[in-house]
């Protein structure tokens, strides 16, 4: 079960919520979105343990954490 939910047209690509995830649960989508970046998407959604730091790190607010 997701424990995050991306926005991915809000993201610009910066991919610092990839670095900054523990578990390596997110890469980079193959299809760019709305904006022309490649955004990132959720990889192995099962590695999330709903941490949030990738949704710290994000200068657009395209990650959020949901409490399921
Ligand atoms: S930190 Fe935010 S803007 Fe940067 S790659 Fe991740 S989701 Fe996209
Ligand atoms: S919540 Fe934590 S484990 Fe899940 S994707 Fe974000 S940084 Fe990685």
């Amino acid at each position: 079960m997701a424990r995050i939910v991306l926005d991915r047209n809000r993201c610009k690509a910066c991919y610092l919520c990839i670095d900054a995830c523990p578990n390596k649960v997110l890469c980079v989508d193959d299809n760019v979105n709305n904006l022309g970046y490649y955004p990132v998407k959720i990889d192995i959604e099962k590695n999330c343990v709903g941490c949030a730091m990738c949704a710290r790190v994000c200068p657009d607010m395209a990650i959020e954490k949901v409490y399921k």
